[in-house]
């Protein structure tokens, strides 16, 4: 991994401007904030800067005003929620620019924090327009990017202002990036990879990207069907892509060609009703699927080969749950190996990174995701990391190293 910079290497910073990139696009439930994790998240990045002196303005996205104003999407809405998370004052400022920033600067001592309006209010944040990135970069004295999670944007904000200022990881980026080197960059082999969820189609390119890279890819949840199917097993009525046959193929033979192996299951939980606990689920061989059951989970004496392989593994990065979760008694191989890569971590023989919107939902679920190394709750951003993408965000930062 190239490198790229810390608060760590921040100079003296007091009375100076920080411009912090944060993603505070969190979740609202009768306007107040119903998650501050995302907040919780960047808290520690902003008081760092604070305790040094620093006057810091916070750029975030809020939902989707398409480049206008919208009143119900202005930040001045989670004013009071993130003031709350800090513990500290926040004053809200209604431009990310010009004259009206530059006087709530005035009024602001060293470690005051300034809360600017919804970056995309103007649609020079999502076209990456220079004019507009400009302008705000003219109040800053450095630019400090904490919001991995929208790094995979080549927005004004999460990738333009790094060319313009001395830019630097905050401490959230640099703790998912380290994770996230970990887990695919420069991982301690052998590595395995757990890729579940719905559709082989959503995740196609993160398939193809890691049979080059771990040692084994244990694929399950309904992705599995579109593999087994492939291979010609009867799935019965199971969620599966047919037309995707030959890339599910192509994608075998990719890890054959790099020596990775690939774990289908070879038990399964199938039921003729998808609902909880139906009277009709039985597990069985993947090859006694009735032409009326579905598969909704792997079995238990998979599960339990799966748990082996992750034992002799060094590293593991997981997207996707094995089974329909939600819906007992399908969540147990789910939260069986998530329980095993958590007990391996804690003993300190397996590095273990996930993330994915479900996945993170799933590990909570097992109660987890405590013990894995890292969670990553970045969405879109992870995935495409998974992908093996370049985010422009991040490559922004890392050209800004040393
Ligand atoms: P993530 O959000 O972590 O990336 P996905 O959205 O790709 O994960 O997939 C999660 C969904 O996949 C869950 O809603 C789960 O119920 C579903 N799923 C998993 N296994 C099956 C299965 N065998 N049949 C149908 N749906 C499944
Ligand atoms: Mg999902």
């Amino acid at each position: 991994m190239s490198t790229f910079r810390t608060l760590d290497s921040l100079p003296d910073v007091h009375g100076k401007v920080a411009l912090v990139r944060v993603d505070f696009n969190v979740p609202m439930n009768e306007g107040s904030v119903s998650d501050c994790t995302r907040i919780q998240a960047s808290a520690p990045t902003i008081l760092e800067l604070a305790d040094a002196g620093a006057k810091v303005l916070l750029l975030t996205h809020f939902g989707r005003p398409g480049g206008e104003r919208h009143s119900t999407l202005s930040t001045s809405v989670i004013q009071g929620a993130v003031a709350q998370v800090l513990g500290h004052e926040v004053m809200f400022i209604s431009e990310l620019s010009g004259p009206v920033v530059e006087q709530s600067l005035g009024i602001f001592g060293p470690g005051g924090i300034g809360l600017l309006d919804n970056t995309r209010f103007w649609p020079g944040e999502e076209a990456n327009d220079p004019e507009f990135a400009r302008a705000i970069a003219a109040n800053g004295d450095l630019y400090v990017n904490d919001a991995f999670s929208a790094a995979h944007r080549a927005h004004a904000t999460t990738e333009g202002l790094a060319h313009l200022l001395p830019a630097y990881a905050g401490r959230a980026m640099q703790a998912e990036l380290e994770a996230l080197d970990k887990a695919l960059g420069n991982p301690d082999p052998p590595v395995a990879a757990v890729v579940g969820g719905a559709k082989v189609s959503t995740k196609l390119a993160v398939l193809e990207h890691l049979v080059a890279r771990v040692d084994h890819l244990i694929i399950g949840g309904g992705m599995a069907n579109t593999f087994l199917a492939a291979r010609g097993v009867a799935i019965g009525k199971s969620l599966a892509e047919h037309d995707l046959a030959a890339k599910a193929e192509a994608i075998m033979a990719a890890a054959e060609a790099a020596g990775c192996t690939v774990h289908l299951p070879y038990d399964v939980v199938v039921a003729k009703a998808f609902a909880a606990y139906p009277p009709s689920r039985r597990t069985c061989n993947v090859h006694e699927v009735a032409a009326d059951e579905m598969i909704l989970d792997v079995g238990p004496q998979a599960v339990e080969s799966l748990a082996d392989v992750l034992k002799t593994c060094r590293t593991l990065v997981w997207n996707g749950p094995l089974g329909a979760f939600e819906t007992p008694p399908f969540d147990a191989a789910t939260v069986a190996l998530a329980r095993t890569a958590a007990a391996l971590t804690r003993e300190g023989s397996l590095v273990s990174v996930a993330g994915g919107g479900d996945t993170v939902a799933a590990l909570n679920h097992a109660g987890a995701a405590e013990d894995f190394s890292y969670v990553s709750t970045a969405g879109g951003a992870f995935l495409e990391w998974m992908e093996g993408r370049e985010l422009p965000g991040v490559t922004a930062l890392r050209g800004m190293a040393y």
